[in-house]
């Protein structure tokens, strides 16, 4: 919950005290300068979907769960980070509702003083049955990823049937008030053709649609994305005068334009025609327990036996080191230097 929506005075007092505390100095800076605030975080690298971009339909080797961080461990490691200037998480995966007791984390990151705001990307197909659970816990905001409005193309790209199940999840989550953003795909031959009937999305409800450019990683590679140049002159052709949204939206590196008539805003999140990495204030941590400081490359620096024996100060260094050699840029544009060999799923998208 973000200070403005704080109602009752001890939340108030609280949200205040986060906010000195976010104010005391604690900030890590890469050797490029950027502020590093961000955390996504990994915590499964299951999945009830399959989305072809993303992960093959069989055959895929789990890992053992002694591997993964436990909820206990990933709050410790967040409490570290938090020390360090790390003000906002995002829970996602594989899919993070997967993971039973995923609210639970939630709430126990929230607790925890200097983070202020806890936020999740889901595929949708089980945020129906967590969504009380979910609010309860103190959730922010919530991603949905749906690349298609069509359940033949839905169950096309992800193998499996639930376009049911996350439209129900999305009009409940957008009805409860929590704010809502929608993150698509398009892909070639695929779903290109559907970017209108996505954007409406953001017609009748206050909710931002993204587009994502396909990034050539795991199973991206073997597919064939759409520029977002190319979506901005289509948008432009269909809607004429479309004017870029400069508020603030939330902590990624999309641009948003606003359509004539429509209640939320289109993002375009170009990964691979629009470098945004001089703005970029993330890290990640895999399911694993890794911190990886950029998407495309595959060093990563592991931490969870410090996080298991309790080393905390080398805990605190390795990160802050994590941060300082974040590189300079991605390389998704020349394929040849992207390092990363794993899928989306253990790197946590
Ligand atoms: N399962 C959750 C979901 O789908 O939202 C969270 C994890 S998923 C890996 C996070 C996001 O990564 C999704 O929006 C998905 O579309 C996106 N994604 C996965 N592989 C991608 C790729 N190769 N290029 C661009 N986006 C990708
Ligand atoms: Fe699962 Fe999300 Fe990957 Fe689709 S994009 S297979 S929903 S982790």
């Amino acid at each position: 919950m973000d200070a403005a929506s704080v109602t009752t005075p001890s939340a108030r007092l609280e949200s205040r005290a986060r906010e000195r505390f976010r104010r005391r100095g604690k900030s890590m800076q890469d050797r490029m300068g950027r502020t590093i605030d961000y955390l996504r975080i990994s915590i499964t690298d299951r999945c009830n979907l399959r989305c072809r971009y993303c992960m093959p339909g069989e055959g895929i080797c789990w890992r053992p769960m002694e591997e993964i961080l436990t909820y206990e461990e990933i709050t410790e490691f967040c409490r570290i980070a938090s020390g360090l200037g790390i003000t906002k998480v995002k829970i996602t995966g594989g899919e993070p509702l997967v993971r039973r007791g995923c609210p639970d984390l939630i709430r126990a990151l929230k607790d925890i003083p200097g983070i202020r705001q806890v936020t999740m990307t889901t595929n949708g197909v089980l945020l129906s049955e967590y969504l009380r659970e979910l609010l309860d816990a103190g959730l922010d905001a919530v991603n949905i990823s749906l690349d298609s409005l069509r359940p033949d193309v839905y169950e096309q790209i992800t193998r499996r049937a639930e376009l049911g199940q996350v439209l129900k999840g999305l009009d409940l989550a957008v009805e409860s008030g929590l704010p809502v953003k929608i993150n698509t795909v398009l892909q070639k031959g695929v779903n290109d053709t559907e970017w209108e009937e996505l954007a409406g999305l953001a017609e009748k409800r206050p909710v931002d649609v993204r587009f994502i450019e396909l990034m050539p990683i795991g199973d991206g590679k073997e597919e064939t994305g759409i520029s977002n140049l190319f979506l901005l002159e289509k948008m432009k052709e269909k809607f004429g005068s479309l004017y870029e949204d400069r508020t603030r939206h939330g902590n990624g590196p999309a641009r948003y334009v606003r359509m004539p008539g429509y209640l939320g805003s289109i993002g375009l999140i170009s990964a691979m025609h629009g470098k945004f990495c001089s703005d970029c204030n993330r890290i990640r941590l895999t399911s694993t327990g890794e911190i990886k400081p950029c998407l495309c490359y595959g060093r990563s620096i592991p931490v969870r036996e410090l996080l298991r024996s309790g080393d905390h100060e080398g805990l605190r260094s390795l990160l802050k080191q994590a941060v300082w050699e974040k590189p300079a840029e991605h390389c998704f544009t020349e394929v040849e230097n992207i390092t990363e060999s794993r899928r989306m799923t253990e790197i946590g998208g």
